[in-house]
């Protein structure tokens, strides 16, 4: 186990600054999640950490120790890419032995790191085949055995299951998750997808043009989101943001919902909903709609995602009265779209 850190570090490809002033510090055997849009500089920041991608400035730590001068191989790092790469020529055991060839290690150590590698991850019987007799989860499974095998103290995953189908996708990460938490091995893990991010992270680092936005507990970064860019990059639909002056009103669509399911004795805040559209999920029912402002119409779209068990009708066309509990408000200043308490609205 170790603990990576970053301070201050920067990658620009000629103009472009991919990575522009990261300070990011994982704990020991944490699981943190980088996610952010395409092109935010994730990948970036996991190859400088690896060491295949030369900081413009800036330092890489692991355990406190400065490494940008140290090759990727002296830093006891694993990194696990979106396509595996595993050598379709050989066996499973050639495959996960191959760190240890290219490393030197004894030959008489092969077998007994190979295996216990393979046992870790539930693949011993497969040894003898082929990458293309396995099933995308097994081939996952042989990629983490073959990066476990080098006893690394530091796993970096650059959107691991993105080429799995939705299913397995699911029951990857459930597997994957399972690995990290046995094994306690620090964990740095690329994605650009919200749920895998909410599902897997210790902590999530919300990324967006080469910065930390804000780094948090999945539930801190959801329900506390430091700006507008988190706070619409996180959730599906978005946090609804409509703007009262100088500042932007937050809430999510899940907290905005029929007024009169409320007790009476919650502190709400109150809107008069006109409702453009109707949306049936199963699970929720997706309202599209406006907000009326002192009796006038507004254009700013509204979401709210009432659940199935709420049966209350809701007609498009209609007016309604819906409400926010006043806990579930976040407010963010118009021009710097920073959260703001300061002001109620
Ligand atoms: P994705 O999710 O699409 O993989 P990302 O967040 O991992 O994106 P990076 O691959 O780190 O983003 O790229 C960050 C920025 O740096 C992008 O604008 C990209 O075009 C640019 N970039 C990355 N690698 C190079 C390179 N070798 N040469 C020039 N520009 C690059």
């Amino acid at each position: 186990m170790a603990q990576v850190g970053t301070r201050g570090l920067k990658k620009r490809f000629g103009k472009v600054r991919a990575v522009d002033g990261i300070d990011l510090t994982t704990r020991e055997g944490e699981f943190l999640v980088l996610l952010g849009p395409s092109g935010c500089g994730k990948t970036t920041l996991l190859r400088m950490i690896a060491g295949l991608e030369r900081p413009s400035g800036g330092e890489v730590l692991i355990d406190d120790r400065v490494v940008n001068e140290l090759p990727p191989r002296a830093r006891k790092i694993a990194m696990v890419f979106q396509n595996y790469a595993l050598y379709p020529h050989m066996t499973v055991f050639k495959n996960i032995v191959f760190p240890l060839k290219a490393q030197k290690v004894a030959k008489d150590q092969w077998k007994q790191k190979v295996v216990t590698a393979a046992s870790m991850f539930g693949i011993e019987e497969l040894l003898h085949r082929k990458p293309r007799e396995l099933s995308g989860g097994e081939r996952q499974r042989v990629a983490l055995a073959r990066a476990m095998v080098r006893e690394p103290s530091v796993f970096l995953f650059d959107e691991p299951l993105s080429n799995l189908d939705a299913k397995l996708r699911h029951s990857a990460r459930f597997e994957l998750k399972r690995f990290q938490e046995e094994i306690g091995i620090t964990t740095i893990y690329v994605t650009h997808d919200q749920v895998e991010a909410m599902g897997l992270g210790d902590r999530i680092a919300v990324m967006s043009e080469g910065k930390v936005r804000q780094i948090g507990v999945p539930h801190e970064v959801y329900h506390e989101p430091a700006d507008t860019f988190v706070a619409t990059f996180m959730g599906s639909p978005p946090m609804n943001l409509i703007q009262r002056n100088e500042i932007l009103v937050g809430f999510r669509p899940e907290c905005f919902l029929p007024k009169e399911i409320y007790d009476v004795n919650h502190d709400l805040r109150s809107f008069q909903f006109r409702v453009w559209r109707v949306e049936h999920l199963g699970s929720d029912r997706l309202v599209y709609g406006s907000l009326d402002q002192e009796g006038e119409p507004q254009d700013e779209a509204v979401i709210a995602k009432v659940p199935g068990n709420v049966s209350v009708s809701i007609q498009k066309g209609q007016m309604y009265e819906f409400a926010v509990l006043a806990q579930d408000i976040k407010l963010f200043d118009r021009e710097s779209g920073l959260r703001t308490e300061k002001t109620s609205f």
